[in-house]
């Protein structure tokens, strides 16, 4: 069977797309291949028509249990083998479907990252016959990358473990830089790049400066624009704020952020993917793994810190390659609001040191002591008590982990954990009711360890299992440990903060430029790309191609920047400047949005006026 018969059979496509072919002949050749698509481009394909024509069994890593269980089921539907291991799997579960891989025939083997450290996976690893290694999401293994992800590295270990069997690597987001970083962090016997251009020929960019509300601009775009669409925005509050008013506006609309149940996200996402809901409001927690085409507008209310990320964000539109929009506000505060994020992720030194003096003072840890020591500590308490700003502080404190002074789950990381408080033996004698015992039933079976440590459990998803609601669990588990079965401690519990090292002098204390310098300047540099494609005035498509490598993109012809030069008249900078000043000597504004030039295009006055408060060429008085 070739692989287009595969395609055709088990996938019901009627031919490759873009460069899924070139990908699929050089990973089925047993080379080591690196394989770039943009999001949506189909990389799904090219591991799985291969692992169908291939002997034995494809291995493939990837960063998301949704995802991953996604795929899974969706090949299983089609009577292909495949299985997944995750966090979050008993042990015994995961042994069957390890076992299966081994003796059944498998030939799909989906893990996520941090499972394949793990002694067990890798010993069984090693009876299975592989056919190529896919890891998906490969950016994730690049300190480079603005996503990077250090269970990652361990992906190098399986590949010692399994000399002979090639790797294929996919990912939608790199720059030249990261293209060859992923490369040498999986140990390519050769450069073997198969990229397909991230042009994106319906896509329509455009930047747009708020002359009113975000609201109202949001609310004007998706009036103008039918169509499903997704909102963009950095805070929680804010997608549940923006979300409430588009209703009272009469649009449809949810929201979606990081802290909602498992439960409300399954149903909003399914509720917008379906189009029963039009617009989904949502933090950038919304996204990676969505699979709708007729998506037709992304507003970003706010920029966001790497072209990166906005490419990505952006290219969830028109993926059915109809016209769509991807529109950028951005108002007076934007780009000094950028400029700080870089300051509050990467506070000066003096400043971190300080945070670790103060986290010290405050936890009473003696000089000298407190090695492995775990102690609560509340952030919130913590700032208020040493006055420090929450978001510089959690930075500061992040920082010092990753240099491994100290460990600190903050209060997102945390999850409800349990563990047992009575013996294995007596659990014979409790006689509970029918539900409770139904829950601790179920924790017994899928939770491992769970008499000797804590054990992470999601509420929502132990509700789904049994079929009772998620307020149920929790009361249930509430009611267990008041009889002193086991021990709850429900999510948003106040954090811990563990010292790896003793504590030292704070002169004492390094920040490797792995950690600090590196990361900061990378930043920047990513935050100084994204100012500039707010202000630049070449094609928007082209701008962002040239920083993914690609230095020949042609002028997209659709985007605000192409379009007006060939409607308005061309005006530079200067002009407007010089117009500007004019304006200011004869009107005395007292405002900047008193400054009226009705016969230039707005948005380039927004542009250009912003410039010079940068430059202090006008200063508010
Ligand atoms: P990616 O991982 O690159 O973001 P996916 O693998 O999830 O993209 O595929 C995106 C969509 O494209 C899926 O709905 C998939 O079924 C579809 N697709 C992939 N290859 C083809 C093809 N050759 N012909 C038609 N549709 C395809
Ligand atoms: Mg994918």
């Amino acid at each position: 069977m070739t692989y287009l018969d595969i395609l055709q059979q088990h996938f019901g496509f009627s031919s490759f797309r873009g460069i899924q072919q070139d990908i699929i002949e050089s990973i089925g050749a047993g080379r080591d291949t690196l394989g770039l698509m943009p999001t949506g481009g189909g990389k799904s394909i090219t591991f799985q028509v291969p692992a169908l024509a291939k002997d034995g069994l494809c291995l493939v890593i990837s960063p998301l249990i949704a995802l991953m269980k996604d795929q899974v089921a969706h090949l299983r539907k089609k009577g292909i083998k495949a299985t997944a291991v995750y966090t979050g799997m008993s042990r015994d579960e995961i042994i069957v479907a390890l076992e299966n891989c081994i003796f059944g025939n498998f030939k799909f083997l989906y893990v996520s990252p941090e499972r394949i450290a793990s002694e067990l996976f890798q010993a069984k690893l090693a009876k299975m016959k592989v056919s190529f290694i896919t890891v998906d999401e490969a950016h994730c293994i690049s300190q480079w990358g603005y996503d990077f992800r250090p269970s990652y590295l361990q992906i190098a270990a399986i590949r010692k473990l399994l000399p002979d069997v090639p790797v294929l690597a996919l990912t939608a987001t790199a720059t030249p830089a990261v293209v060859e970083d992923i490369q040498r962090q999986l140990g390519f016997r050769e450069t073997n790049v198969k990229r397909m251009s991230f042009e994106r020929k319906n896509l329509i960019y455009a930047v747009q400066h708020c002359s009113t509300t975000k609201e109202q601009e949001v609310l004007e775009l998706l009036e103008l624009i039918p169509g499903s669409a997704i909102i963009y925005t950095r805070s929680r509050l804010g997608t549940r704020e923006l979300a409430s008013w588009l209703v009272n506006q009469g649009i449809s609309a949810t929201h979606y952020h990081a802290a909602l149940t498992n439960r409300e996200k399954t149903e909003r996402a399914e509720a917008w993917q379906k189009g029963s809901i039009r617009v989904m409001v949502a933090t950038n927690a919304f996204g990676m793994g969505i699979d709708k085409a007729d998506v037709r507008l992304i507003v970003h209310t706010d920029v966001p810190d790497s072209p990166e990320a906005y490419f990505q964000e952006a290219g969830r539109a028109g993926r059915d390659g109809q016209p769509a929009h991807a529109v950028l506000l951005y108002d007076d505060h934007s780009i000094p609001v950028l400029r700080r994020r870089v300051e509050d992720t990467f506070p000066p030194e003096e400043y971190i040191t300080q945070v670790y003096e103060d986290a010290c003072n405050f936890l009473q840890m003696a000089m000298g002591d407190g090695y492995g020591v775990t102690r609560e500590f509340n952030l919130e308490a913590f700032c208020h008590a040493f006055r420090h700003f929450p978001v510089r502080a959690y930075n500061a404190l992040q920082l010092l982990s990753r240099a491994g002074y100290i460990e600190w789950a903050d209060a997102e990381e945390n999850r409800s954990r349990v563990m047992m408080s009575c013996h294995r033996d007596e659990l014979y004698s409790f006689h509970l009711p029918p539900m409770m015992d139904r829950v601790l039933q179920h924790l017994l079976r899928t939770c491992t360890g769970i008499f000797s440590e804590y054990a992470f459990i999601d509420e929502g998803e132990i509700a789904h299992a049994l079929g009772i609601a998620e307020s149920d669990v929790c009361e249930q588990l509430i009611d267990l440990s008041r009889r002193h079965i086991l021990q709850f401690v429900p999510r948003k519990f106040i954090p811990y903060f563990t010292f790896r090292q003793r504590r030292v002098e704070r002169d004492e204390i390094v920040m490797p430029a792995a950690v600090y310098a590196d990361r900061k300047r990378e930043l920047d540099q990513r935050v100084q790309t994204m100012i500039g494609y707010l202000t630049t005035q070449m094609c928007r498509s082209r701008y962002l191609l040239n920083y993914f490598g690609e230095e020949h993109a042609a002028d997209c012809g659709l985007c605000d920047n192409c379009t007006e030069e060939s409607v308005v008249p061309a005006c530079d900078d200067q002009q407007i400047r010089q117009r500007i000043l004019d304006f200011v000597a004869e009107h005395h504004p007292s405002s900047l949005l008193d400054i009226h030039l009705p016969d230039l295009p707005q948005q380039e006055v927004g542009r250009v006026l912003h410039q010079m408060l940068e430059e202090e060429e006008l200063r508010l008085t």
